[in-house]
Order: structure tokens, then sequence, then C-alpha cells
């Protein structure tokens, strides 16, 4: 089956709701579908790596990458800046790989604004006490940046309306099939299909002589 071009995919969710852990899960188990690297300011966590989690850039650089139209869209999260690349989004769909966009509510709205036929997948936590828990077992957040990001996490949860799926990730395993799901889904759907592969498939079989 041919498609027309590489399917855009935004997961949002709660920092703390276990979306990282699922989006590379799942770029594991389905072909052909890739995580776009963002930029931050942000300073790396233990463990994370330039080039691979994140971007690691200053505030100057990014604010000049703004200025020069690099970004199909950034935004300002817990006092860092975040942003996805314009580029990397058109060289992936263009060559026909689909990409997901992990990013925050704000850049959401600003992809559904720019990209209306990108797909939008929110990760709701079981409930917020486990939100809570889960960036306290985390241990790289002191107790301030703690309490900014259960303030966000109810702002963005008030944002679902905007999103076509909501997944509560309650369970890993079940959480992750029901993310594959909806992108085997959404490939098949006949909006992304690339009519000139049903041309030449009828090509194919002219029928009985
Ligand atoms: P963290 O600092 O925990 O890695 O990410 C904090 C938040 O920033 C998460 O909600 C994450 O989805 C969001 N984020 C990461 N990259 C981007 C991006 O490129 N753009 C936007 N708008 N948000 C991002």
């Amino acid at each position: 089956m041919k498609r027309k071009s590489g399917l855009l995919f935004v997961v949002s969710a709660p920092s703390g709701a276990g979306k990282t852990t699922l989006c590379q899960a799942l770029t594991a188990s389905l072909a052909n579908l890739t995580h776009s690297i963002s930029y931050t300011t942000r300073k790396p966590r233990p463990g994370e790596i330039d080039g691979r989690d994140y971007f690691f850039v200053t505030q100057e650089r990014f604010r000049s990458m703004i200025g020069a139209g690099d970004f199909a869209e950034w935004a300002e999260v817990h006092s860092n800046l975040y942003g996805t690349s314009r580029r990397v989004l058109d060289d992936m769909t263009s060559r026909g790989i689909d990409v997901i966009l992990d990013i925050d509510t704000q850049g959401a709205k600003q992809i559904k604004g720019k990209f209306p036929s990108a797909l939008f997948i929110f990760i709701m936590p079981p409930s917020l006490d486990i939100l809570e828990e889960r960036l306290r077992n985390r241990k790289s957040d002191d107790e301030a940046e703690i309490g900014k990001r259960m303030l966000r996490a109810r702002d963005e949860i008030r944002d679902y309306a905007l999103y076509d799926y909501i997944i509560a990730n309650r369970d890993f395993d079940r959480a992750l099939s029901e993310l594959k799901a909806i992108i085997i889904a959404d490939r098949c759907r006949t909006k992304n299909i690339d009519p000139s592969w049903i041309g030449e498939l009828l090509q194919q079989s002219e029928g009985p002589a």
C-alpha cells in the first residue's frame, strides 16, 4: 500500500504521565515511524544525551532560531523553551516517514493550525495523585519544580478536547497497544492512501480476456 506522504502524530500529556517511555516503545515496535527530536533550553537530566533526547541549546541560539523561522512550533514550558524543527518535519514526511511529536498542548495548538491533517493523541494519567507520585519517584525535580508541573498538569488536562484520542496510562502494555492501534488505523485511512497506488493496482488486472 502506498501513502501520500508521512503522517504527523501529536502526542501530549502532563509531565510524568509516561508519554516519553510510551513514545520510545512505540517507535521501537512500529516500522516507518520516527520521533522528532526537539530543541530545548532546559539543562539535560542525568542520562539524557544531546541529539538523542533533545538538542540542548542556549537561550540565545533558541531565540535566533525563532527569528530565522526554524520552528514548526515552539513554546515556553516550565520556564524553558522547547521547539520542533520545521526542516526535520518536512524532510521526514516528504520521504513518507511518519513522525511523532511529543509536545505540550501550546505546541499542539500551533500544529493544529498549520497541519490540520495531523492526528492528536492525549495520554491521561490514571489520577493526579499517581502523577505526583511518579514525578517524585523520578527524583529529577525538586519540590518547587514538582509543584509547577502539577499546576501545569491541570491546565494541560483542561485542553483535552483539542485531541482526537485519549489514552489512560494506568497499565503500560495496554496504553502502548492502544497507541499502536490508533496509529495503525490512521495509516489505513482512505484519505491517507496515494490514489496512484489504486490506479496501478487496477492496471495490473485487466480482467477476463
Ligand atoms: P521535559 O522537560 O519533561 O522533557 O518536557 C516538558 C514538556 O515539554 C513536556 O510536556 C513535553 O511534551 C514538552 N515538549 C518537549 N518538546 C517540545 C517541543 O518541541 N515543543 C513543545 N511545544 N513542547 C515540547
